[in-house]
């Protein structure tokens, strides 16, 4: 893995070879902090285009994860299986150009995502437009299952980012996701994209993904160690984030009107409980890690710090960060029949769709100022204390 160090004198090196670039990204960087930071606040429900965006091309998987409501739905054989879109809903690449060329104006950071990405039937398509044609950059996450077959495909293709979902070692992650063989079929991927990352000199880099569970809680330095003869940029450690039954039914009692406009239901909780976690393991694993390896680049999101790790797990209605949700001004999602969304863990709210309107029109229609005004009086609700956008 890579060492933090070693990072600086190759961003160093670098710079000196390709000041044009950096430049540029220094830019990027100084406008998402402005947008990010301050939008908020100067814009108020108006708001500029944003940062990120978010692309679900396809809700299918093959997957089954305990963590996960997509994985669920499939185990229990549920059609509909996530909000309201269709696992048949997929728009093929050339539907997405006319929203792809208007991104251009305000050049996102683009992250593909799902279900998983890689049953997507158009990708290469899609991954063309995007970074051959309108120069976007853009990132990809996958499960690794279909990794192998991939893998020429996704290193050809120019991206920024591979991130790779992985929560653990061999029967473990077999046991989360629910598909025998999968920890295998994974490395086997991630070495095969290393192969030819080196063949071909690419920059592409590669991010392990960890969701930490009470079932893998244990496993957090072992895997560290097994990856770290690897080539790969970091690892992310990621807590649970959730919303539960409690904070759903909270939520409609102190909220009664909202609540029918702004429906919310309970996600990322499907088969495990996230007060099952053993905190004392869990904090020497996160000790562990940080004495031990502190030259690489690991990071936890959220980082969770001392006795707020208790109150992450055991006591949900206590924010352990900052009450503030800055999604409508950051970041939007695009689900596979081009609906604009709030956040596939938010409300079920349909702000328009792509097909039908421009994005910069939807970004600040109505319905978007609307939200935006019941953020800014209210900073955030009490079920969004486990949301991946607080944080
Ligand atoms: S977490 Fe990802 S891979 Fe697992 S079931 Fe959900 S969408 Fe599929
Ligand atoms: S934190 Fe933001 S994105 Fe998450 S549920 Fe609350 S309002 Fe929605």
């Amino acid at each position: 893995m890579e060492k933090k160090e070693f990072n600086i004198v190759k961003k160093i090196k670098f710079t000196l070879k390709n000041p044009k670039i950096v430049l540029w990204l220094i830019k990027c960087r100084i406008r998402n902090l402005i947008f990010s930071k301050f939008g908020y606040r100067f814009l108020s429900e108006h708001s500029s285009p944003p940062v990120n965006i978010f692309l679900y091309p396809t809700l299918k998987c093959n997957l089954f994860c305990k963590m996960c409501d997509i994985g669920f739905s499939r185990k229990s054989k549920l059609t509909d299986s996530y909000k309201d879109i269709s696992l048949k809903d997929e728009l093929s690449a050339d539907k997405y150009e006319p929203f792809i060329k208007e991104l251009t104006q305000f050049k996102p950071n683009i992250s593909i995502t799902g279900g998983e990405p890689l049953l997507y039937s158009d990708l290469k398509n899609l991954l063309y437009l995007l970074i051959s044609k309108y120069k976007l950059t853009t990132s990809i996450i996958t499960n690794g299952l279909l990794l192998e077959k991939n893998a020429e495909m996704l290193v050809d293709a120019g991206l920024r980012e591979l991130m790779i979902s992985i929560d653990g070692l061999d029967e473990t992650v077999d046991k989360i996701r629910g598909v025998k063989g999968l920890f295998k079929k994974t490395v086997s991927g991630l070495e095969k994209v290393l192969e030819l990352k080196k063949i071909q000199n690419s920059r592409l880099k590669i991010i392990l993904n960890f969701t930490i569970t009470p079932i893998n809680v244990s496993e957090l330095v072992k895997f560290v160690e097994f990856f770290s003869k690897y080539d790969i940029e970091s690892i992310t450690f990621f807590h649970m984030l959730f919303k539960t039954n409690e904070m759903i039914s909270q939520y409609t009692c102190q909220y009664p009107n909202m609540s029918n406009e702004y429906i919310l239901k309970p996600s990322s909780i499907s088969e495990i409980n996230p007060k099952d976690m053993d905190i004392d393991i869990l904090r020497h694993e996160i000790e562990q890690i940080k004495t031990k390896y502190s030259k690489y680049k690991i990071n936890f999101a959220p980082e969770i710090l001392g006795n707020n790790l208790n109150v992450h797990y055991q006591e949900h209605d206590k924010f352990t960060f900052r009450k503030k949700c800055f999604m409508p001004w950051n970041n939007a999602y695009i689900a596979a029949n081009g609906d604009v969304q709030t956040s596939l863990l938010c409300f079920h709210k349909i702000m328009g769709n792509i097909l039908k309107e421009p994005f910069l029109k939807i970004w600040n229609n109505e319905e978007y100022k609307k939200l935006r005004k019941l953020l800014i009086k209210e900073g955030a609700f009490p079920v969004c204390s486990r949301c991946c956008n607080i944080f």
